[in-house]
């Protein structure tokens, strides 16, 4: 199963939780696993509490491990200047796992599941949803 989502790019923080636990529900799966995954490395999926404060604090802490400057050797070699965004996806990961219990996303009550778009333009993007178990 899959959904798309239109991103800003530039860092943008979009709460997925409602697209993925509409998928979990549609599967039937009551016990398992459930993994979300977007093909491409310039992007991240995590949790986090999705609101105005920790999405600022996220994105300034990002900023600081991972300046968007140009100063990196993939914008040497390739002149497509995201490098930052390579970085922060391979340190983020494009992809994540939730367990599924009673057939719901077992996540905290102020826990969301958020898609990072690092690029820097606006992107299409399509996320997938694997449910295994029973
Ligand atoms: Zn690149």
């Amino acid at each position: 199963m899959k959904f798309s989502i239109n991103t800003k790019g530039f860092n943008d923080v979009i709460d997925i939780t409602d697209s993925v636990s509409e998928k979990v529900k549609k599967s039937g799966i009551k016990e398992g696993i459930c993994l979300i995954s977007c093909p491409g490395s310039t992007c991240g999926i995590t949790t986090i509490e999705y609101e105005s404060g920790a999405i600022e604090d996220l994105k300034r802490i990002l900023e600081k491990l991972v300046p968007m400057s140009k100063d990196y050797e993939h914008c040497k070699k390739w002149g497509d200047c995201n490098g930052y965004a390579h970085i922060r996806s391979a340190l983020i990961k494009p992809f994540l796992s939730v367990p599924i219990e009673n057939g719901e996303l077992l996540l905290g009550a102020w826990q969301q599941i958020v898609f990072l778009d690092f690029d820097n333009r606006s992107r299409r993007r399509e996320i997938y949803v694997k449910v295994v178990g029973k």
